[in-house]
């Protein structure tokens, strides 16, 4: 493949002409190749990193077609960017990716039933709070009642282990407050993103948060026109209808006197931090003022929390630590709490193989990418692995219980929250 694009022109239209200056910054040294879970797991260059680079390129330069090849491997990609963390040469991969499949969905590459729901999800769900909520209330009825596993049964195969790997939803919604109040010497002022998905399934991650925000000295304020961040239009090609929805969460947080956008969910906050890109000469200042949860208490300095025995891991969300860079922060609060080991395990920044709705698009490479990572899990004793993405808590959490591991997995705050609760150590 390689020597087919050696002698090139610089493309100025056609399909990927627009990436090609982006594809050019790859030396094709594959060094990111044993980052790449897909690689990892197929032993195949087209579905690496730089065998993705070549493709795209290929097609820039009009030697390959944009064609169903090119879409396959476009979506077998999990969108981790683990390959950009340990790319020396500072290929944008995410960027790369994310044009590609415009251009996929813009030439109707991909049909079919699924395609079709995924679209209607993401456009006519996900962005609209109360048929998201009736959705998942109508879910929650099925699941007490035990009517999933009654339909498991009666399902196709396919749809089958979709319903029996839904997640179990909270008994209750634990509605959000409009603001919360800082306690003791206040410090200054925050505003929270809350998100779609969020608010109906981790609620008491959100509480969580908002009681370590006032127990750290901020004033919260959690504007009620805010919507869905956009992050998985935008891995599923779709720019436009992402950048409208970031367009109205710039508006809904312009408020003056904010020190950051405080996000929990990592996915929401690298798409946040993309605004600047989406929307030039508005998103900027939006985008700088994101700040993940960990990062934010870790800049600003913890007030001491309360006495925690306890042995916890930490696994680092892919957009986190890939797509924020966010990598220690986290693990400095969990240390500061007393009595809290934190214990390493060896493949902490590989992907879950959650990946927004990868998990439902992709499910055999998925599942084999979960297997690595709980392969690493199984190695330690540990009461809590922490994670902060409600993805990866969802994959975990379903991987961690069909393995019979007994360690629960949280989110990193909702430790400190329950450390807060207690008496602080006595200096
Ligand atoms: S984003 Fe992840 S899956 Fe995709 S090429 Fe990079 S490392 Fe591989
Ligand atoms: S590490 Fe970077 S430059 Fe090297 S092959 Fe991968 S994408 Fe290309």
């Amino acid at each position: 493949m390689a020597e087919a694009l050696e002698q090139h022109a610089t493309p100025s239209e056609g399909p990927l002409a627009a990436l090609y200056e982006g594809t050019l910054d790859c030396v094709h040294c594959g060094l990111c190749l044993p980052a790449c879970p897909t690689y990892r797991v197929t032993g195949r260059e087209r579905s690496s990193p730089r065998g993705r680079i070549y493709l795209m390129r290929g097609v820039a330069e009009g030697k390959i077609p944009l064609a169903e090849l090119v879409a396959e491997e476009a979506y077998l990609c999990l969108g981790c960017r683990a390959c950009e963390t340990a790319c020396p040469s500072g290929v944008r991969y995410g960027e790369l990716v994310e044009g590609t499949r415009a251009e996929v969905e813009r030439r109707g590459l991909r049909r079919g039933r699924a395609k079709q729901v995924e679209h209607f999800a993401l456009r006519h769900i996900l962005p609209h709070r109360g048929r998201l909520r009736a959705l998942l209330a109508l879910t929650r009825w099925g699941q007490r009642l035990g009517l999933d596993r009654l339909a498991a049964r009666v399902l196709p195969a396919r749809l089958a282990e979709l319903v029996e790997s839904a997640p179990r939803l909270p008994a209750r919604r634990e509605p959000l407050p409009v603001s919360a109040a800082a306690r003791g010497e206040r410090r200054g002022q925050v505003a929270f993103f809350s998100g779609c998905v969020m608010p109906e399934l981790y609620g008491a991650v959100h509480h969580a948060t908002l009681r370590v925000l006032a127990a750290n000295g901020y004033d919260v304020a959690i504007p009620a026109d805010q919507g869905c961040c956009g992050a998985l239009h935008a891995h599923a090609g779709d720019p436009a209808f992402a950048r409208e929805l970031a367009a109205d969460n710039v508006e809904a947080f312009d408020r003056p006197g904010l020190d950051a956008i405080i996000v929990n969910s990592a996915g929401c906050g690298a798409s946040m931090r993309e605004v600047g890109h989406w929307l030039p000469g508005l998103g900027e200042g939006f985008a700088a003022s994101v700040r993940d949860i960990a990062e934010f208490l870790d800049e600003v300095g913890l007030r001491p929390p309360g006495r925690l025995e306890t042995r916890v891991a930490y696994d680092d969300p892919c957009h986190l630590v890939h797509g924020q860079g966010v990598r220690d922060a986290p693990r400095r609060v969990l240390e500061a709490i007393p009595g809290l080991t934190l214990v390493p395990h060896r493949d902490p920044t590989s992907c879950c193989g959650a990946a927004g709705i990868y998990n439902l698009t992709h499910p055999e490479m998925s599942q084999q990418v979960l297997d690595r990572k709980l392969d690493a899990l199984a190695e330690i004793e540990v009461d809590y692995i922490a994670t902060g993405n409600p993805g990866c808590l969802m994959q975990l959490e379903r991987g961690l219980r069909e393995r019979g591991l007994s360690a629960r997995v949280v989110h990193p705050v909702e430790l400190l929250d329950r450390a807060y609760r207690q008496e602080p150590e006595a200096p």
